[in-house]
């Protein structure tokens, strides 16, 4: 995986786990999200009654499975961990949803790849803690009602707009994750370093924060790749010159751009003119899938005031020629 992907890695689970914020006070940044959550669940709290499901939407990495994991913690329930592509067929979620206990959080990450007919069955247990059990097949097969225990389920997911109206609609509460400010990952940094025992120094903590594309995962990958490196070329402390040197290694630009992000970039500008172009020719320009640009690379260009998406395809502004070392025609937007 690259340093700079905000994809999750299989192989760094465990240092994730240890690097995940445990409640809510520990988690910084998302003031807004952070403020409204703690409402929801105060609310249901007095009320003795489980929350309203909660839908977490945002660009992988700004830490959904961590608040998830911090709401049940919060409402001191059980989590249960699932995805929408593990739900292929309505029997899995069947079976998911009647082992729930009273209580239970369930969280779907990736919700908006659950298939059609889990989906479905999703909507009549969010709403009524009911499922429809469907017994044999063709004109005989009849439906079974199944009572399941209230549950609160919390889905996360890349893309609100790919999810069904039906399916948005059930949820009572919708926080929207954003990219983390400097300083706020500056923060997030220094505690991953205390954690971890780096000696990190102001400066290279600010560094560091600087070029994690707004993202706390890649500021914690940042951070265990700058160490690799001050503990074999240097004495071990994270200075502003070793993080420098560090992150040159890696390739990660002074604005925190990565290897697709400029590769995108780069095509959009040299192969296109700038644009506008569609965003599934742009994928095809640079080896990847439509979604990995759209989900994964578009949303920090766009934050950066590098990319703008129009009604006629993706366009490159002013900056971002800039940044290439090239002239900006005259039409491109600022
Ligand atoms: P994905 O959807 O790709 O799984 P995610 O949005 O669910 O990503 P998390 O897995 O929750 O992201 O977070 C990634 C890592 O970033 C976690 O290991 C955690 O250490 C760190 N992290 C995320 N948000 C915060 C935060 N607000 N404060 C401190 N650390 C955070």
């Amino acid at each position: 995986v690259d340093t700079l992907n905000p994809l999750p890695d299989p192989a760094e689970r465990d240092v994730e786990t240890t690097l995940r914020p445990k409640d809510l006070h520990e988690f910084v940044g998302q003031p807004k999200v952070r403020e409204q959550l703690e409402l929801v669940l105060q609310g249901a709290m007095q009320r003795g009654s489980p929350p309203d499901h909660v839908l977490l939407s945002g660009p992988p990495g700004l830490g959904k499975t961590s608040l998830a994991m911090i709401i049940a913690a919060e409402l001191g329930a059980s989590l249960r961990i699932t995805s929408g592509p593990a739900l292929e067929r309505a029997g899995d979620l069947a079976a998911m949803l009647s082992n729930l206990v009273e209580g239970d959080v369930l969280f779907i990450d990736e919700i908006h790849r659950m298939a059609r007919p889990a989906e479905e069955m999703l909507y009549l247990a969010m709403e009524d803690f009911r499922v429809d059990v469907v017994v044999g097949k063709g004109p005989g097969a009849t439906s079974i009602p199944l009572d399941i225990a209230p549950f609160t389920l919390v889905g996360a997911t890349t893309r609100s707009g790919a999810l069904t109206g039906p399916l948005r609609d059930r949820f009572g509460f919708t926080g929207h994750m954003e990219f983390y400010s400097a300083e706020e990952l500056e923060l997030i940094v220094r505690r991953s370093a205390k954690i971890l025992g780096v000696d990190l120094r102001e400066d290279g903590g600010r560094e560091i924060a600087g070029r994690s594309r707004g993202t706390p995962r890649i500021a914690n990958r940042l951070l265990r790749r700058v160490r690799d490196y001050a503990e074999v070329r240097a004495d071990g402390a994270v200075t502003l010159e070793v993080a420098r040197d560090a992150l040159k290694v890696y390739d990660v630009d002074e604005l925190g751009l990565d290897r697709l992000d400029r590769a995108v970039l780069d095509a959009l500008v040299r192969s296109f003119g700038g644009g506008p172009v569609g965003v599934s020719t742009l994928a095809v320009a640079v080896g990847e899938e439509p979604t990995t640009v759209e989900e994964v690379c578009e949303p920090y260009l766009v934050r950066a005031g590098m990319l703008a998406r129009t009604p006629r395809g993706r366009v490159a502004t002013a900056t971002a020629w800039l940044h290439l070392g090239l002239q900006p025609p005259a039409g491109a937007p600022g």
